[in-house]
């Protein structure tokens, strides 16, 4: 399976990437975890991305593009993947094609998932991470003091770009940018819109039923 995971930031696409790696075992590249490993390691990849991150803005393309070449060519990610946040932009785009077609990789399915935007900055909002396990919370549900992670004991934090005045600008990114890809993918037949509203496993059972659909196409 060999599937991109796109849509407006606060959509869930990290959240069901999660349920859909324990599904079909792939390999979950998520350029916004990788960039910010490499912030929090201070690499010459996390000094060059971090002005950008800070502010809601998206890294340039070179170092996104460059980034992904490096993980699609490793053995494991190219037999089975869910990218999860790439592309952003057209030129991300052509360069992810130009990319599969060099490695002889054919993509099964873009899954574009559908959230209104007050419902995404009432997400972010409430969104908190486990730095030790990855796991993502709402405070609607564990509450908002919570400072330990119940799975493993990590720290419990909200990103700094979560917070409402970059969220402003992921999303006016997210409508300048990437939302032009729509088209882009619809017009190569391989966008599946899903809509994201609803409760996280009912989401995860519809992008499974049309991932199977689609195969049988
Ligand atoms: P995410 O975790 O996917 O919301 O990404 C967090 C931040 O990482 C974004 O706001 C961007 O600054 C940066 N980022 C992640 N993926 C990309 C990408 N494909 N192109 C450019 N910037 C990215």
């Amino acid at each position: 399976m060999k599937i991109i995971l796109f849509g407006p930031p606060g959509v869930g696409k990290g959240t069901q990437a999660k349920l859909l790696v324990e599904e079909f075992h792939s390999a979950h590249i998520s350029t916004g975890d990788l960039l910010r490993e490499a912030v929090k390691n201070k690499t010459i990849l996390g000094l060059k991305a971090k002005s950008f991150m800070d502010v809601g803005n998206l890294v340039p393309d070179d170092v996104v593009v460059g980034l992904i070449e490096e993980v699609l060519t490793s053995e494991e990610a190219r037999e089975n993947f869910i990218l999860d946040g790439f592309p952003r932009t057209l030129p991300q785009a052509s360069a992810l094609d130009a990319l599969f077609e060099k490695l002889g990789v054919r993509l099964d399915s873009v899954i574009s998932f559908e959230v209104d935007n007050e419902e995404i900055i009432d997400r972010l909002n409430q969104r908190r991470l486990c730095r030790g396990c990855g796991r993502i919370y709402t405070i609607a549900r564990i509450g908002a003091n919570l400072k330990m992670c119940p799975q493993c004991g990590g720290e419990v934090y909200q990103r700094d770009d979560d917070k409402p005045e970059p969220v402003r600008r992921r999303l006016e990114v997210y409508q300048q940018q990437t939302k032009p890809l729509i088209d882009y993918y619809r017009k190569t037949n391989r966008l599946i819109p899903i809509n994201g509203m609803d409760e996280i496993g009912y989401v995860h059972k519809l992008v499974l039923d049309a991932l199977y659909k689609d195969r049988m196409k």
